[in-house]
């Protein structure tokens, strides 16, 4: 995550030039970040001031929270970011999916964005898209069939005419689908809990995230066997 640093007064003597930082990027929207700041309460230390910190981005209309050590003005030391709320770590993919689906991996990062923001709907109707899509590029990779045909299967006779002989992939797909469901439709579960439901949905997609990657990994090997080697090396 990249910072950039801004000033403002903290209002306590030597603390009228103080240096705190921003992320770049609204770690709820992703949006670039020009939040308005406010100091909700600081303390003094040998060091410098712990500050907490609120964060109004505009573009989202959403808080984000900071812990900083600031140091007095011409004090010479840099400014230290110790925490802040959310974080906007994105999921990590291996280079190789990243190269196999980058459609895939940008419609995951569009679902976390969403739950980041507390867009909980869109979060889970992106996940269960995201799948589909990786899904979709693996059928069309590995299965011998057309793109036609993998395009026009929805996603449940995707699953089940792929994944008959893989119960992990199976069983794992069926449940983000499944569960991806109440979030499109207009009737759902009594007593529904959206956070919940979100977190079994990227488990599950994390068993089949790493299905596609051990997969990948089989097919581009970094070594490979010499067979002249081994095959004298076996006399
Ligand atoms: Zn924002």
């Amino acid at each position: 995550m990249e910072y950039r640093s801004q000033i403002m007064s903290l209002g306590y003597s030597n603390y009228y030039q103080s240096t705190y930082l921003i992320p770049d990027l609204c770690p709820r929207c992703n949006r670039s970040n020009n939040p308005i700041t406010k100091l909700i309460g600081s303390k003094e230390y040998s060091n410098g001031r712990v500050c907490f910190l609120v964060h109004h981005c505009s573009s989202c209309n959403l808080d984000h929270y900071s812990l900083q050590l600031i140091s007095p003005d011409r004090s010479g030391e840099e400014t230290k970011l110790w925490a802040l709320h959310p974080s906007n770590n994105l999921k990590d993919f291996s280079e190789n999916l990243l190269k196999f689906s980058p459609r895939f991996v940008d419609l995951y990062h569009q679902a976390e964005t969403a739950e980041n923001a507390g867009n909980f709907d869109l979060a889970g109707m992106g996940y269960r898209a995201a799948e589909e899509v990786l899904i979709k590029d693996f059928a069309l990779a590995f299965s011998g069939e057309s793109k036609e045909k993998i395009a026009n299967l929805k996603l449940n006779d995707a699953i089940s005419h792929y994944f008959k002989d893989d119960e992990a992939s199976l069983i794992s797909t069926d449940v983000v689908r499944i569960n991806g469901n109440d979030f499109t439709h207009w009737n759902r579960p009594e007593g529904f809990d959206l956070k919940a439901q979100l977190e079994q949905i990227k488990q599950y997609l994390d068993i089949y995230i790493a299905r596609v990657n051990y997969q990948l990994m089989i097919e581009n090997p970094p070594v490979t066997r010499n067979k002249s080697h081994d095959s004298k090396s076996n006399k």
